[in-house]
């Protein structure tokens, strides 16, 4: 997207030189490795958009891979047709026309793509296109296998160029059996007997993380349960933890149940983050995949936490999308409280937009995350996103020259910060 403003040109072509802090990101290993042109649309995000416009059935034949692409294409197309102006689909099309030359998707558009289909599994290519986006480091929330965690305790974990690692503390909080403590306590050759001895072992396997190189804790919670944490009771925790000891595989699947013992957990691991003076990254509003429960991810769910916990900066991901207002409440309202755009900037382009303007008079715009690409590899989509977030802030800013609330000089200086400054300092990255 582009502004008619006088002022967008210039603005748009200094963002393009801005260094990018990916702030939030899933990449484990390079790749995907593309195996036809079809792969390079599935998975993620378009599909999500894909089904939303077609329906159960047909997006099982849509992601089929063992069927032809003649087969998939006219089911593909009916549903594209119906999807292909949202932001997920901005990314796509940026992708063919970047990296493919072709300004249309079409079946002839595909088969023309069968034959130089990026090698995104190699690692050279994937890095030279995280430099073509001048994205220079990226958080990766990446380790969630217990045999990864095992690799980060032994310090052998490899993950993606310019990554930087966030602990997924869902298989820490989210136990709900025996065997799920257990092989938590393994990864360090410890058994558990007690919650006391469990939480014990969690700040070992952290200090173990911290010594990897962690820059913050991630909390995913609300694709399984609301954000709405209650104040820790350590007797009812305990309770949940025993029952749950007494059963070797799930044996509490509500997550009611559990959420006595998975409040008490994120608390500890929240006082944990706060002794490593590490940020605490939290997942809220919209969510993947289809038929969410989008009002237990409302940020404004967390509220008693991030009062409660006025030392430990919280990082509140996706602009809480689509509930603007009550993400700049909180930003604006509690001094540890940042607004994240990860995802957001291709979730909906325009929201971005509006909320750049509102975010510029209402909330200290020292407290914003401009761009986080939120892909599971995918470097060629990532350099797509960050070029919609650069479109986004541009249009924003150029806007708010043209209304005199600032300068260009001002303009270029917030997005700026904006993109790099503001989270180098609060994830502590040290880059210069
Ligand atoms: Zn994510």
């Amino acid at each position: 997207m582009k502004s008619n403003s006088k002022y967008f040109p210039e603005l748009r072509e200094y963002l393009e030189h801005v260094p990018l802090i990916d702030c939030h990101d899933h990449s484990r290993v390079c790749g995907p490795k593309y195996t036809d042109a079809m792969s390079v649309l599935m998975e993620e995000y378009l599909l999500d958009d894909l089904h939303s416009a077609s329906s159960d059935s047909e997006i099982e034949i849509i992601k089929d891979s063992n069927l032809s692409l003649e087969q998939r294409w006219p089911v593909f197309e009916k549903a594209w047709k119906r999807t292909c102006h949202t932001g997920n689909a901005q990314v796509i099309k940026l992708v063919l026309k970047k990296f493919y030359g072709e300004e249309e998707l079409t079946l002839e558009s595909l088969r023309r793509m069968e034959s130089k289909l990026l090698r995104l599994d190699d690692e050279k290519v994937f890095e030279d296109i995280l430099d073509q986006g001048n994205i220079v480091v990226r958080l990766e929330d990446v380790v969630g296998e217990i045999d990864e965690i095992k690799q980060v305790v032994n310090g052998t974990l490899k993950i993606t160029p310019r990554g930087r690692l966030v602990v997924h503390l869902t298989p820490f909080t989210e136990v709900c059996d025996c065997d799920s403590v257990q092989e938590i306590a393994g990864t360090v050759g410890k058994t558990v007997s007690s919650l006391d001895e469990y939480l014990e072992i969690c700040r070992e396997i952290f200090e173990a993380y911290k010594r990897f190189g962690i820059v913050a804790f991630k909390n995913a919670i609300a694709y399984i349960r609301t954000l709405k944490y209650d104040a820790p009771d350590k007797a009812k925790a305990e309770k949940v933890f025993d029952t749950i000891m007494s059963k070797s595989k799930c044996g509490i699947d509500s997550a009611d149940e559990l959420k006595p013992l998975s409040d008490y957990l994120f608390h500890e691991a929240i006082r944990t983050a706060g002794d490593m003076d590490l940020p605490v990254q939290i997942h809220t509003g919209h969510l993947a995949a289809m038929r969410n429960d989008i009002v237990r991810a409302n940020a404004i769910g967390l509220t008693k936490i991030i009062d409660t916990y006025r030392d430990v900066r919280f990082d509140l991901f996706h602009a809480n999308w689509p509930y603007s207002g009550e993400i700049l409440f909180l930003a604006k309202n509690y001094p540890n409280v940042a607004i994240d755009f990860c995802w957001a900037n291709i979730l909906d382009p325009v929201y971005c937009q509006n909320m750049f303007k509102q975010i510029l008079c209402s909330v200290p715009h020292g407290k914003i995350h401009g761009y986080g690409s939120d892909f599971s590899g995918f470097a060629d989509r990532a350099w797509a996103h960050a070029s919609i977030a650069r479109d986004n802030i541009a249009i924003s800013l150029a806007d708010m020259v043209e209304t005199e609330y600032i300068t260009p000089a001002q303009a270029k200086q917030i997005a700026y910060d904006w993109l790099f400054a503001n989270p180098n300092k609060f994830f502590n990255l040290g880059l210069e």
